[in-house]
């Protein structure tokens, strides 16, 4: 069996799994799934199917959601017309994973169309909205990888971590109960990138860090990029993983001359240098200056590298080493450029200055009075915030255990920046009548460790900042999910906390906070106690900044941060 085993039988899964309310039950499923349908030589085909977000072998779709919309509806029309309500055809896991080759091989819309329509064909309803949620990457189970990885092989997770390859893991650990030796990283594997911990003040940071030599910097708001280098093949790649060649038109020659080793892996954040103003310009021109670069286009603005890590240096890995050594490892195999590679590392390192009399953006901090006066300046100075790390700490692939920890001032100050989940809507009226033009928006309640969020408490009422192309594309992606609320007859969903207030009350709810979207909001003043909203604060003229369509859901800020930042703010 496996060879032959029918979509079908995965789309089972996914519903079963959907429908299970425990990670424990989603996981034997998968288990069963594993032992029932799949040949250990065809883990892979299945299993790039069920995280289709790490899968990198098969090359992007090109479809985002309007564009699938837009192919999925020619589709159909070239299917209907032909068929004449045949049921579904029997597809088998290998014949879709060839159709999505093509799919992502194809060039140009209407191969795409085609290859979607032969998809129709070969299925049913239920097993094409499957399709669909595989081409978007997204399957919304309702488990994380983390289990699924441990349910296949309890060395999964580290592997993948280490290699980011699905294909390798799925082949290396076909057998669950021989252990596989811990592997170190690789120059040219991207390796799942060490993260920081946010903390609410300096002083929480302080005690978490207690005894610990610790080093502060500056956060760089550009695009954490780690490059590897392999005498002159040189790769970028990204936080999720992906190589970005266009950085190399403007950054390959210099690491090829300044990185004084042959084979090497640099940690670090890629930025825009500003030589007009003498600063890092604002997140969000990366792309734009790469293109320039690789058209030769004259600009005041230029790619700058900041390494603040180095992972692999000549022959060996260099995470097991502390950050200190590491340090030593980054001064003495990078030569730096001034305003195209920098080295972070305290008291000096980078070349270009912080602003005026203040040279820094790293220091060894002796005191909580040094990271708090270092965290002023960084308010100052509009910097990102800082990020605190223990120089005797090792580097680990895909960490948030509290090693770095970072510090926003956007969560504190008025004018804060906070990851909420949308979790209602209110109908607008006018030219937005009939769609929704507000959300409500909601906080986490604080999950225990290695879980997601379960109920989220509501917040604030959001409507202004989005453009109405933003807004729209909001909406559109939502509308699916909404649900009516007609109090008092319907309580909202369960895991959804709110008053009794009818201020708060939406028009819509979102059917589950899995479907739903995370945004970034700001406020000019300072929270409000609140009695509408079910959260202890809310905003007061909050705006939404920006929508993260790359935060997952479980990712939104959790009550109990919330009122370490509240506190934190009010001097309490
Ligand atoms: P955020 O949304 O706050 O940027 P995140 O979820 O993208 O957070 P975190 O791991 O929480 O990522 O924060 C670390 C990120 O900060 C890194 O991925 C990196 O891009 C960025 N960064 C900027 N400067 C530094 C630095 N000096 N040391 C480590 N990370 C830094």
């Amino acid at each position: 069996m496996s060879e032959e085993t029918k979509f079908s039988v995965l789309c089972s899964l996914f519903n079963w799994m959907q429908r299970s309310k425990t990670s424990t039950l989603k996981r034997s499923k998968f288990r069963k799934f594993l032992d029932t349908f799949c040949k250990p030589a065809d883990y892979f085909d299945s299993i790039r199917l069920i995280l289709p977000s790490l899968d990198r072998e098969r090359g992007s779709y090109g479809l985002k959601e309007s564009v699938l919309a837009t192919c999925l509806i020619d589709a159909l029309g070239m299917v209907l017309q032909r068929r004449q309500g045949v049921s579904s055809g029997g597809l088998t896991i290998k014949e879709l994973n060839d159709l999505l080759d093509r799919l992502a091989s194809s060039e140009n819309r209407s191969e795409k169309t085609s290859v979607l329509s032969t998809l129709i064909k070969k299925t049913n309803a239920q097993e094409m909205k499957w399709i669909v949620m595989i081409i978007l990457k997204d399957l919304k189970l309702g488990t994380s990888e983390k289990s699924i990885f441990h349910e296949f092989h309890p060395d999964a997770e580290d592997l993948f971590n280490v290699t980011c390859d699905l294909k390798l893991v799925c082949e290396k650990l076909r057998d669950r109960n021989q252990r596989h030796k811990r592997q170190d990283i690789e120059v040219g594997k991207a390796v799942r990138p060490q993260l920081a911990m946010r903390v609410g003040d300096a002083t929480i940071a302080w005690k978490k860090l207690h005894g610990k030599e610790v080093v502060v910097e500056c956060k760089f708001d550009g695009d954490r990029i780690q490059i590897h280098k392999n005498g002159t093949e040189i790769h970028y790649f990204s936080r999720n993983f992906l190589d970005h060649p266009e950085y190399g038109h403007a950054m390959s020659d210099i690491v090829i001359q300044n990185v004084l080793a042959d084979r090497c892996i640099l940690d670090g954040e890629m930025l825009v240098w500003d030589t007009s103003s003498n600063r890092f310009a604002e997140f969000g021109s990366n792309q734009e200056i790469a293109k320039a670069a690789r058209d030769g286009l004259d600009s005041d603005r230029q790619l700058c590298y900041v390494a603040f890590d180095i992972l692999y240096v000549g022959d060996t890995s260099v995470i097991h080493q502390s950050l200190k050594e590491r340090h030593e490892l980054l001064q003495k195999f990078v030569k730096p450029l001034k305003g195209r590679l920098e080295i972070l590392v305290p008291n000096g390192g980078l070349n270009t200055h912080r602003s005026e009399g203040e040279p820094c953006w790293s220091l060894i901090a002796r005191s909580v009075d040094d990271v708090e006066r270092f965290f002023k300046e960084t308010i100052e100075n509009r910097d990102e915030g800082i990020v605190l790390k223990d120089l005797g700490s090792k580097w680990e692939p895909s960490d948030r255990s509290g090693k770095w920890l970072k510090l926003k001032p956007d969560y504190i100050r008025a004018g804060s920046d906070l990851d909420v989940l949308i979790i209602g809507g209110y109908y607008g009226s006018g030219r937005r009548g009939g769609e929704v033009a507000q959300f409500l928006v909601g906080l986490a309640e604080r999950a225990v460790p290695n879980t997601y969020p379960r109920r989220f408490v509501s917040f604030c009422r959001v409507g202004t900042g989005l453009s109405d192309e933003d807004l729209e594309a909001v909406a559109t992606k939502l509308k699916p999910y909404l649900r009516k609320y007609e109090y008092p007859k319907k309580a909202p969903p369960s895991f959804y906390q709110v008053t009794n207030n009818s201020k708060e009350r939406p028009d819509v709810w979102v059917e589950s906070p899995e479907k739903s979207i995370i945004l970034s909001i700001t406020s000019d003043i300072r929270t409000i106690r609140s009695e509408v909203f079910s959260a202890p604060y809310s905003l007061r003229f909050p705006r939404i900044d920006r929508v993260r369509y790359d935060k997952p859901w479980h990712e939104c800020l959790d009550v109990e941060s919330f009122m370490e930042l509240v506190h934190s703010s009010n001097g309490t």
